[in-house]
């Protein structure tokens, strides 16, 4: 059996484990001996490309063909990336990120990376999470699992999977604020509530400080601040030197920044103050999530685990103490845990496949289980991670006899997969011949959703449906949502028995032949 490897595919760092023969997950550094890898992409005239520290370095010199934070854009359609007159999806820039992972990491280990276990925030919904799947395709991999980020360093924080337990993730990193309430029960894991704010990480940490220090630049030198946010190369050299002076003030109660031959000083209490409303912000949607938490019963919890880069500013401690007086709050290896739990899980997966009929996994037979790797979270089960979906889904219905429209949620968030439902509906007049349906993904709780809250999802027509139907002639929708999160619709004409499969795509992936174009695209370029 090869290695099986834990990707944490971050929005700003990216990392990746396997466990080793002692069963302790380790990770890999990088070509320049880092652990983490910045995940971020350059592109050079003539198809090269560079990823990482270099590509990052490459801000200050040539922004423009500098992507970075792709993963705020997973799972969207409209957008596209375009250096060179190449138009590259989120998934192409993600699976060249994979891959500069894998190369490093086949350089140094001398194995090849093939089968990875990758994940994303647990507030991914499943186009995000298909995209990132479809990233691990485009860069060759065999993808045996997405799993949630906040699970994922749970498992590698090594909770003892045998005595129960409920535990907050509070997770910080560069571009997204994913907040998980657990429950370890049974060796299962169960996601209880998820939130957080996937426009909310580190980076807007840095940002602060930039405009700090340009706020401040201004005042000394009487030049305008709009002229140095005109400058494309001097923004991206601060945005370089923001993060570098917000990681020193973890240490050190003032950072300098240099900018145009002038030095610019930060103390801590003015990084604080001006980066307040963002951690309030973190603290309002953790609040939320504990709101839809007791909504579900669950009250109280045992432990607070930080992960992320971010929560080593020492003002995130500080806040969540003074919230949580008696609760123990502990670091879970910041930029590492999510990648080591990943590789984990992907151990646990090849000792413990999950069987296709749905019942007890059946263990692997040629795998020795006496092997260390496999006395994972104290004991000697599978693990089982229970998924809730992250957002609510809804259909579009006609809902009165005036043909009136609304679109009406059928599953809401926090919901626990698998989970299966069956809608029963009807013709909305005689002689119907088809029926379109649409459905959408949303935030909402309420039952009938604004269209401006809510993103398509799927859709699909049924028919043709016999004659001379009457009006209300019967219908049935039926939603299967897997452990996955994937969401399968199945209609059905129930009135002559005549049953129709009704296949509905999900809209914002890429198909299976954009999946091959966009391997072809990548290929073509050299990574560095
Ligand atoms: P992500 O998973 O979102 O890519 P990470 O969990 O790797 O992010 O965290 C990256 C963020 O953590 C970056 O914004 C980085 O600047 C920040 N970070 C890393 N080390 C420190 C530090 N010592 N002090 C403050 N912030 C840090
Ligand atoms: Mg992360």
């Amino acid at each position: 059996m090869g290695k099986i490897f834990g990707i944490d595919l971050g929005t700003t760092y990216s990392c990746i484990s396997y466990v080793d023969e002692f069963g302790k997950p380790v990770v890999v550094a990088n070509q320049d001996s880092s652990p983490v890898t910045p995940s971020v992409v350059a592109f050079e005239e003539g198809g090269n490309t560079s990823v990482g520290q270099a590509a990052k370095e490459t801000l200050n010199t040539d922004p423009a063909n500098v992507c970075s934070a792709i993963k705020r854009q997973m799972g969207k359609r409209d957008y596209t990336f375009s250096a060179f007159g190449q138009e590259y999806t989120p998934e192409a820039i993600s699976s060249l990120i994979l891959k500069k992972i894998a190369k490093d990491t086949r350089e140094v280990l001398g194995e090849e990376v093939k089968d990875v276990v990758i994940t994303c925030p647990a507030y991914f919904g499943m186009d995000e999470r298909e995209a990132t799947r479809q990233a691990g395709d485009i860069a060759g991999l065999n993808v045996l699992a997405i799993i949630n980020e906040p699970t994922a360093a749970a498992i590698s924080y090594g909770l003892n999977l045998d005595s129960p337990q409920t535990v907050m993730v509070y997770d910080l990193g560069g571009g997204t604020f994913d907040v998980t309430i657990i429950k370890v029960e049974d060796r299962q894991i169960r996601v209880v509530a998820t939130g957080g704010d996937h426009q909310l990480g580190g980076k807007d940490w840095d940002d602060a400080i930039r405009e700090f220090v340009i706020g401040k630049y201004s005042e000394m030198t009487g030049e305008s601040m709009d002229s140095i946010y005109d400058d494309l190369e001097t923004m991206g050299d601060l945005e370089l030197k923001a993060e570098t002076a917000k990681k020193q003030l973890t240490q050190k109660s003032s950072a300098v920044v240099r900018l145009n031959g002038q030095k610019i000083e930060i103390t801590v209490e003015e990084f604080d103050n001006a980066t307040r409303s963002l951690l309030e912000s973190s603290i309002e949607k953790m609040h939320e999530t504990m709101d839809a938490a007791a909504q579900k019963g669950v009250t109280s919890f045992d432990k607070i685990l930080l992960v992320g880069g971010s929560t080593r500013m020492p003002q995130i401690m500080t806040r969540l103490k003074a919230e949580f007086p008696t609760t123990p709050i502990e670091f879970c290896d910041p930029d590492q845990a999510v990648a080591k739990g990943a590789a984990v899980y992907g151990i646990n997966i090849a000792a413990f496949p999950i069987d296709e009929g749905g019942d007890a996994p059946k263990p692997l037979t040629e795998v020795d289980k006496s092997n260390p790797i496999f006395s994972i979270g104290g004991g000697k089960g599978p693990i089982k991670i229970v998924n809730v979906i992250s957002q609510c889904i809804a259909v579009r219905l006609v809902v009165d006899d005036n043909g009136r429209e609304e679109i009406v949620n059928q599953i809401y968030k926090n919901t626990e997969l698998p989970y299966t439902k069956t809608l029963p509906v009807g013709t909305v007049v005689a002689n119907q011949t088809s029926v379109y349906m649409e459905f959408f993904e949303n935030g909402s709780m309420d039952e009938f959703v604004p269209e401006d809250l809510c993103k398509p999802l799927i859709q699909g027509e049924l028919g043709p449906l016999p004659a001379n139907l009457p009006k209300g002639a019967p219908i049935e929708m039926y939603f299967n949502i897997n452990e996955q999160g994937l969401l399968s619709i199945d209609a059905k004409d129930m009135t002559g028995g005549v049953t129709k499969h009704l296949e509905v795509m999900l809209q914002s992936v890429l198909s299976k032949e954009e999946v091959e174009a966009e391997k072809r695209k990548v290929q073509g370029l050299k990574i560095l």
